[in-house]
Protein backbone atom coordinates (compact mmCIF):
# COMPACT_ATOMS: atom_id res chain seq x y z
CA UNK A 1 0.00 0.00 0.00
CA UNK A 2 1.60 3.40 -1.24
CA UNK A 3 2.20 5.48 1.77
CA UNK A 4 2.75 9.42 2.51
CA UNK A 5 4.72 10.03 6.06
CA UNK A 6 6.88 12.36 7.48
CA UNK A 7 10.07 11.21 8.32
CA UNK A 8 14.02 11.97 9.85
CA UNK A 9 16.74 11.21 7.43
CA UNK A 10 19.03 11.38 10.44
CA UNK A 11 19.15 12.51 14.12
CA UNK A 12 19.71 15.79 13.22
CA UNK A 13 17.75 16.23 10.25
CA UNK A 14 14.10 17.86 10.61
CA UNK A 15 11.23 15.63 9.37
CA UNK A 16 10.35 16.25 5.99
CA UNK A 17 7.80 13.91 3.50
CA UNK A 18 8.43 10.49 2.40
CA UNK A 19 7.20 7.89 0.69
CA UNK A 20 7.18 4.23 1.28
CA UNK A 21 4.92 0.68 0.97
CA UNK A 22 2.78 -0.90 3.84
CA UNK A 23 2.33 -4.47 3.56
CA UNK A 24 -0.90 -5.36 1.28
CA UNK A 25 -3.29 -6.55 3.22
CA UNK A 26 -3.47 -10.16 5.39
CA UNK A 27 -6.30 -12.49 6.40
CA UNK A 28 -6.18 -11.00 10.15
CA UNK A 29 -5.38 -7.12 8.95
CA UNK A 30 -7.01 -3.79 9.18
CA UNK A 31 -6.15 -1.41 6.95
CA UNK A 32 -6.63 2.00 8.22
CA UNK A 33 -6.51 5.36 7.53
CA UNK A 34 -4.91 7.71 9.77
CA UNK A 35 -7.09 10.39 11.09
CA UNK A 36 -4.82 11.82 13.99
CA UNK A 37 -2.31 10.73 15.37
CA UNK A 38 -0.34 12.46 18.84
CA UNK A 39 3.23 13.62 19.48
CA UNK A 40 4.98 11.79 22.47
CA UNK A 41 8.31 12.76 23.61
CA UNK A 42 9.21 9.20 23.06
CA UNK A 43 9.09 10.35 19.25
CA UNK A 44 11.48 12.87 19.78
CA UNK A 45 14.35 10.95 21.79
CA UNK A 46 14.03 8.57 19.07
CA UNK A 47 14.04 10.48 16.27
CA UNK A 48 17.23 12.35 17.84
CA UNK A 49 18.41 9.00 18.74
CA UNK A 50 18.46 10.42 22.56
CA UNK A 51 18.54 6.71 23.27
CA UNK A 52 20.77 5.27 20.92
CA UNK A 53 19.29 2.63 18.44
CA UNK A 54 17.44 4.36 15.77
CA UNK A 55 17.28 3.26 12.37
CA UNK A 56 16.68 5.75 9.74
CA UNK A 57 14.68 7.22 7.87
CA UNK A 58 12.65 7.27 11.34
CA UNK A 59 8.32 7.87 11.02
CA UNK A 60 7.35 8.08 14.75
CA UNK A 61 3.89 8.39 15.77
CA UNK A 62 2.18 5.49 18.41
CA UNK A 63 -0.60 7.53 19.09
CA UNK A 64 -2.61 6.50 16.26
CA UNK A 65 -6.90 7.27 15.40
CA UNK A 66 -8.62 6.93 12.20
CA UNK A 67 -10.92 4.60 10.46
CA UNK A 68 -10.76 0.92 9.18
CA UNK A 69 -11.12 1.25 5.46
CA UNK A 70 -10.64 -2.35 4.90
CA UNK A 71 -10.22 -5.62 6.46
CA UNK A 72 -8.77 -9.45 6.26
CA UNK A 73 -10.70 -12.06 5.65
CA UNK A 74 -10.47 -13.73 8.96
CA UNK A 75 -10.92 -10.39 10.62
CA UNK A 76 -13.54 -10.42 13.44
CA UNK A 77 -13.47 -7.90 15.76
CA UNK A 78 -13.55 -4.80 13.37
CA UNK A 79 -15.24 -4.15 9.94
CA UNK A 80 -14.99 -1.52 7.81
CA UNK A 81 -16.03 1.92 8.56
CA UNK A 82 -15.07 1.14 12.43
CA UNK A 83 -13.22 3.98 14.26
CA UNK A 84 -10.03 2.59 15.39
CA UNK A 85 -6.72 2.82 17.88
CA UNK A 86 -3.33 2.04 17.54
CA UNK A 87 -1.00 2.61 20.13
CA UNK A 88 3.04 1.71 20.62
CA UNK A 89 2.52 -2.48 19.70
CA UNK A 90 1.99 -3.75 16.48
CA UNK A 91 2.84 -7.57 17.51
CA UNK A 92 4.09 -9.84 19.57
CA UNK A 93 4.88 -13.73 19.67
CA UNK A 94 2.06 -14.40 21.68
CA UNK A 95 3.03 -17.02 22.99
CA UNK A 96 5.74 -16.64 25.87
CA UNK A 97 4.73 -16.28 29.31
CA UNK A 98 4.12 -12.39 29.59
CA UNK A 99 2.14 -12.67 26.01
CA UNK A 100 -0.36 -15.11 27.54
CA UNK A 101 -0.44 -12.89 30.86
CA UNK A 102 -1.63 -10.04 27.95
CA UNK A 103 1.72 -8.21 28.96
CA UNK A 104 2.92 -8.06 25.38
CA UNK A 105 4.78 -5.23 26.06
CA UNK A 106 7.27 -7.31 27.93
CA UNK A 107 7.47 -10.26 25.31
CA UNK A 108 10.20 -12.25 25.84
CA UNK A 109 10.68 -13.01 22.10
CA UNK A 110 10.54 -9.24 21.43
CA UNK A 111 7.75 -6.62 21.08
CA UNK A 112 7.13 -5.27 18.06
CA UNK A 113 7.04 -1.58 18.57
CA UNK A 114 4.54 0.84 16.09
CA UNK A 115 7.50 2.29 14.74
CA UNK A 116 11.86 1.52 15.08
CA UNK A 117 11.24 -1.95 15.35
CA UNK A 118 12.29 -5.19 13.32
CA UNK A 119 9.34 -5.39 11.06
CA UNK A 120 8.26 -9.35 10.65
CA UNK A 121 6.29 -8.78 7.30
CA UNK A 122 9.05 -6.11 5.55
CA UNK A 123 11.90 -7.64 7.39
CA UNK A 124 13.02 -3.72 7.55
CA UNK A 125 11.69 -1.17 9.81
CA UNK A 126 8.37 -0.50 11.38
CA UNK A 127 6.79 2.66 10.58
CA UNK A 128 4.70 4.91 12.71
CA UNK A 129 1.65 6.90 12.39
CA UNK A 130 3.11 10.29 11.06
CA UNK A 131 1.99 8.56 8.00
CA UNK A 132 -1.85 8.52 5.87
CA UNK A 133 -2.29 5.05 6.87
CA UNK A 134 -1.02 1.76 8.51
CA UNK A 135 -1.75 -2.15 8.40
CA UNK A 136 -1.77 -3.57 11.80
CA UNK A 137 -3.06 -7.61 12.86
CA UNK A 138 -6.58 -7.20 14.58
CA UNK A 139 -5.09 -8.11 17.52
CA UNK A 140 -3.27 -4.97 17.83
CA UNK A 141 -5.73 -2.53 16.89
CA UNK A 142 -8.15 -0.87 19.67
CA UNK A 143 -11.78 -0.05 19.49
CA UNK A 144 -12.30 3.87 20.45
CA UNK A 145 -15.37 4.79 22.35
CA UNK A 146 -18.45 6.39 20.24
CA UNK A 147 -18.23 9.25 22.77
CA UNK A 148 -14.91 10.52 22.22
CA UNK A 149 -13.83 12.97 20.27
CA UNK A 150 -11.20 11.40 18.13
CA UNK A 151 -8.32 14.28 18.07
CA UNK A 152 -8.58 14.49 21.59
CA UNK A 153 -8.47 10.51 22.65
CA UNK A 154 -5.72 10.02 20.32
CA UNK A 155 -3.07 10.50 23.46
CA UNK A 156 -4.98 7.74 25.12
CA UNK A 157 -3.31 5.50 23.30
CA UNK A 158 -0.27 6.14 24.71
CA UNK A 159 0.22 8.82 27.56
CA UNK A 160 -3.46 7.37 28.48
CA UNK A 161 -1.89 3.93 28.97
CA UNK A 162 1.15 4.61 30.59
CA UNK A 163 -0.53 6.29 33.59
CA UNK A 164 -3.73 4.24 33.44
CA UNK A 165 -1.50 1.10 33.89
CA UNK A 166 1.20 2.06 36.96
CA UNK A 167 -2.31 3.83 38.92
CA UNK A 168 -4.36 0.54 38.05
CA UNK A 169 -1.36 -1.55 39.56
CA UNK A 170 -0.40 0.19 42.31
CA UNK A 171 -4.36 0.56 43.56
CA UNK A 172 -4.55 4.19 43.36
CA UNK A 173 -7.86 4.40 44.98
CA UNK A 174 -10.38 6.94 47.08
CA UNK A 175 -8.48 8.92 49.68
CA UNK A 176 -4.99 8.80 48.17
CA UNK A 177 -2.70 11.51 48.14
CA UNK A 178 -0.64 10.84 44.75
CA UNK A 179 1.74 12.78 42.92
CA UNK A 180 1.95 13.46 39.28
CA UNK A 181 5.62 14.88 38.60
CA UNK A 182 5.85 16.80 35.53
CA UNK A 183 2.91 18.52 33.60
CA UNK A 184 3.01 17.59 30.22
CA UNK A 185 1.54 14.99 28.03
CA UNK A 186 1.91 11.94 30.29
CA UNK A 187 1.79 13.94 33.58
CA UNK A 188 -2.08 15.62 31.93
CA UNK A 189 -3.40 12.30 31.74
CA UNK A 190 -1.92 11.01 34.97
CA UNK A 191 -3.69 14.14 36.78
CA UNK A 192 -6.97 13.66 35.23
CA UNK A 193 -6.94 9.61 35.62
CA UNK A 194 -5.74 10.05 39.10
CA UNK A 195 -8.69 11.76 40.00
CA UNK A 196 -11.38 9.77 38.70
CA UNK A 197 -9.86 7.09 40.85
CA UNK A 198 -10.94 9.63 43.48
CA UNK A 199 -7.22 10.56 45.04
CA UNK A 200 -6.31 13.64 46.52
CA UNK A 201 -3.80 14.97 43.60
CA UNK A 202 -0.42 16.72 43.66
CA UNK A 203 0.94 17.72 40.56
CA UNK A 204 4.94 19.09 41.06
CA UNK A 205 5.81 21.35 38.02
CA UNK A 206 8.80 23.33 36.98
CA UNK A 207 6.90 25.78 34.97
CA UNK A 208 4.86 28.36 36.78
CA UNK A 209 2.64 29.13 34.49
CA UNK A 210 0.50 25.54 34.57
CA UNK A 211 -0.18 26.32 37.80
CA UNK A 212 -4.06 27.38 36.73
CA UNK A 213 -4.22 24.53 34.11
CA UNK A 214 -3.16 21.89 36.89
CA UNK A 215 -5.81 22.74 39.16
CA UNK A 216 -8.13 23.19 36.30
CA UNK A 217 -7.07 19.76 35.02
CA UNK A 218 -8.48 18.09 37.97
CA UNK A 219 -5.25 18.36 40.50
CA UNK A 220 -5.53 19.36 44.22
CA UNK A 221 -2.82 20.98 45.14
CA UNK A 222 0.47 22.19 43.10
CA UNK A 223 3.84 22.16 43.94
CA UNK A 224 6.61 24.61 42.36
CA UNK A 225 8.92 21.45 42.56
CA UNK A 226 11.93 24.24 42.53
CA UNK A 227 10.95 25.48 45.30
CA UNK A 228 12.57 23.65 48.54
CA UNK A 229 10.23 24.86 51.24
CA UNK A 230 7.22 24.11 48.94
CA UNK A 231 8.76 20.65 48.56
CA UNK A 232 9.67 20.20 52.15
CA UNK A 233 6.02 20.78 53.14
CA UNK A 234 4.91 17.26 51.88
CA UNK A 235 7.77 15.15 53.47
CA UNK A 236 6.70 11.57 54.28
CA UNK A 237 2.94 12.00 52.99
CA UNK A 238 2.55 10.29 49.55
CA UNK A 239 1.26 6.54 48.77
CA UNK A 240 2.55 6.87 45.57
CA UNK A 241 4.00 8.71 42.71
CA UNK A 242 4.24 9.20 39.26
CA UNK A 243 7.51 10.41 37.68
CA UNK A 244 6.92 11.26 33.85
CA UNK A 245 10.28 13.69 33.47
CA UNK A 246 11.87 13.31 30.30
CA UNK A 247 15.02 14.93 31.46
CA UNK A 248 17.66 14.78 34.26
CA UNK A 249 16.41 15.00 37.30
CA UNK A 250 16.88 14.30 41.17
CA UNK A 251 14.69 11.84 42.18
CA UNK A 252 15.55 11.48 45.62
CA UNK A 253 13.80 14.35 45.94
CA UNK A 254 10.47 12.79 45.25
CA UNK A 255 10.91 9.63 47.05
CA UNK A 256 11.48 11.71 50.19
CA UNK A 257 7.95 12.74 50.03
CA UNK A 258 6.80 9.37 50.11
CA UNK A 259 5.03 7.53 53.12
CA UNK A 260 6.04 4.39 54.60
CA UNK A 261 6.21 1.32 51.80
CA UNK A 262 5.15 4.14 49.25
CA UNK A 263 6.24 3.74 45.41
CA UNK A 264 7.40 6.27 43.10
CA UNK A 265 6.85 4.75 39.49
CA UNK A 266 9.20 6.19 37.15
CA UNK A 267 7.52 5.96 33.50
CA UNK A 268 9.76 8.88 31.94
CA UNK A 269 12.33 8.07 30.10
CA UNK A 270 15.72 10.51 30.60
CA UNK A 271 18.55 9.68 28.37
CA UNK A 272 21.10 10.15 30.93
CA UNK A 273 20.95 7.59 34.35
CA UNK A 274 19.58 8.85 37.09
CA UNK A 275 21.06 8.93 40.50
CA UNK A 276 20.02 7.15 43.97
CA UNK A 277 20.02 7.80 46.96
CA UNK A 278 19.17 4.90 48.70
CA UNK A 279 18.90 6.49 51.82
CA UNK A 280 15.64 7.92 50.74
CA UNK A 281 14.46 3.98 50.08
CA UNK A 282 16.04 2.70 53.05
CA UNK A 283 13.93 4.93 55.35
CA UNK A 284 10.49 4.21 55.52
CA UNK A 285 10.93 1.01 53.30
CA UNK A 286 10.27 2.56 50.08
CA UNK A 287 10.34 1.39 46.63
CA UNK A 288 10.88 2.79 43.42
CA UNK A 289 9.84 1.28 40.16
CA UNK A 290 9.60 1.91 36.55
CA UNK A 291 6.56 0.91 33.97
CA UNK A 292 6.25 0.36 29.91
CA UNK A 293 2.45 1.34 28.59
CA UNK A 294 0.19 -1.11 29.10
CA UNK A 295 -0.42 -4.42 27.09
CA UNK A 296 -3.49 -4.68 24.65
CA UNK A 297 -6.55 -5.64 27.33
CA UNK A 298 -5.31 -3.04 29.71
CA UNK A 299 -5.22 -0.38 27.29
CA UNK A 300 -9.33 -1.31 25.80
CA UNK A 301 -10.00 -1.46 29.47
CA UNK A 302 -8.24 1.97 29.46
CA UNK A 303 -10.08 2.97 26.44
CA UNK A 304 -13.53 1.95 28.04
CA UNK A 305 -12.71 3.66 31.42
CA UNK A 306 -12.06 6.91 29.93
CA UNK A 307 -15.28 6.46 27.27
CA UNK A 308 -17.08 6.13 30.55
CA UNK A 309 -15.98 9.05 32.68
CA UNK A 310 -15.44 11.15 29.31
CA UNK A 311 -11.66 11.86 29.63
CA UNK A 312 -9.71 12.52 26.41
CA UNK A 313 -6.45 14.78 26.58
CA UNK A 314 -6.06 18.66 25.95
CA UNK A 315 -4.66 18.89 22.90
CA UNK A 316 -3.23 21.69 20.27
CA UNK A 317 -4.18 20.48 16.91
CA UNK A 318 -1.16 20.76 14.36
CA UNK A 319 -0.72 20.53 10.68
CA UNK A 320 2.05 18.10 9.75
CA UNK A 321 4.09 20.80 8.45
CA UNK A 322 4.46 22.06 11.96
CA UNK A 323 5.94 19.11 13.46
CA UNK A 324 9.32 20.53 13.71
CA UNK A 325 8.34 23.49 15.57
CA UNK A 326 6.22 21.36 18.25
CA UNK A 327 9.49 19.56 18.43
CA UNK A 328 11.37 22.46 19.60
CA UNK A 329 8.79 23.50 21.98
CA UNK A 330 8.46 20.01 23.79
CA UNK A 331 12.14 20.45 24.45
CA UNK A 332 11.15 23.64 25.69
CA UNK A 333 8.60 21.88 28.61
CA UNK A 334 6.06 24.18 25.50
CA UNK A 335 3.03 21.70 25.65
CA UNK A 336 -0.51 22.16 26.43
CA UNK A 337 -0.36 19.33 26.98
CA UNK A 338 -0.12 17.18 23.87
CA UNK A 339 0.06 18.17 19.96
CA UNK A 340 -1.52 16.04 17.95
CA UNK A 341 -1.24 15.85 14.06
CA UNK A 342 -4.16 16.32 11.75
CA UNK A 343 -3.74 14.05 9.19
CA UNK A 344 -5.46 16.01 6.49
CA UNK A 345 -2.62 17.81 6.39
CA UNK A 346 -0.51 15.38 4.79
CA UNK A 347 -1.30 15.41 1.27
P1 LIG B 1 6.29 15.98 27.66
O1 LIG B 1 4.92 16.23 27.18
O2 LIG B 1 7.43 16.70 27.03
O3 LIG B 1 6.29 16.24 29.25
C1 LIG B 1 7.42 16.12 30.05
C2 LIG B 1 7.32 17.11 31.20
O4 LIG B 1 8.41 16.89 32.08
C3 LIG B 1 7.46 18.56 30.82
O5 LIG B 1 6.27 19.15 30.36
C4 LIG B 1 7.93 19.19 32.11
O6 LIG B 1 6.82 19.42 33.00
C5 LIG B 1 8.78 18.10 32.72
N1 LIG B 1 10.22 18.35 32.44
C6 LIG B 1 10.84 18.42 31.25
N2 LIG B 1 12.15 18.64 31.39
C7 LIG B 1 12.36 18.74 32.71
C8 LIG B 1 13.53 18.94 33.51
N3 LIG B 1 14.74 19.14 32.95
N4 LIG B 1 13.39 18.96 34.86
C9 LIG B 1 12.20 18.78 35.43
N5 LIG B 1 11.05 18.59 34.72
C10 LIG B 1 11.15 18.58 33.39
O7 LIG B 1 6.67 14.44 27.53
P2 LIG B 1 5.70 13.14 27.57
O8 LIG B 1 5.28 12.82 26.18
O9 LIG B 1 4.72 13.32 28.64
O10 LIG B 1 6.76 12.01 27.96
C11 LIG B 1 7.46 12.08 29.19
C12 LIG B 1 8.51 11.01 29.26
O11 LIG B 1 7.88 9.73 29.34
C13 LIG B 1 9.45 10.93 28.05
O12 LIG B 1 10.74 10.62 28.50
C14 LIG B 1 8.88 9.79 27.25
O13 LIG B 1 9.83 9.17 26.43
C15 LIG B 1 8.44 8.86 28.36
N6 LIG B 1 7.42 7.88 28.00
C16 LIG B 1 7.48 6.69 28.65
C17 LIG B 1 6.52 5.73 28.42
C18 LIG B 1 6.55 4.43 29.16
O14 LIG B 1 5.88 3.49 28.75
N7 LIG B 1 7.27 4.35 30.26
C19 LIG B 1 5.49 5.99 27.50
C20 LIG B 1 5.45 7.22 26.89
C21 LIG B 1 6.41 8.17 27.14
P3 LIG B 1 6.70 20.78 33.88
O15 LIG B 1 6.71 21.89 32.88
O16 LIG B 1 5.41 20.60 34.57
O17 LIG B 1 7.86 20.78 34.82
ZN1 LIG C 1 4.52 7.45 23.69
ZN1 LIG D 1 5.77 -12.92 23.71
Amino acid sequence: MKTTAYAAETATSPLAPFHFQRRDLGKHDVQIEILYCGVCHSDLHTVRSEWQGTTYPCVPGHEIVGRAVQVGEEVNKFKAGDTVGVGCMVDSCRSCANCQDNLEQFCENGTTFTYNSADKHTGGITYGGYSDGIVVDQAFVLKIPDNLDLAAAAPLLCAGITTYSPLHHNNVSKGQKVGVVGLGGLGHMGVKLAKALGAHVVVFTTSSNKVEDALRLGADEVVNSKNADEMKKHLNSFHFILDTVSAQHDINAYLVLLKRQGNLTQVGVPPEPLSLNVGSLIFGRRSLSGSLIGGIKETQEMLDFCGKHNITSDIELISIQQINEAYDRLVKSDVKYRFVIDMASLQ
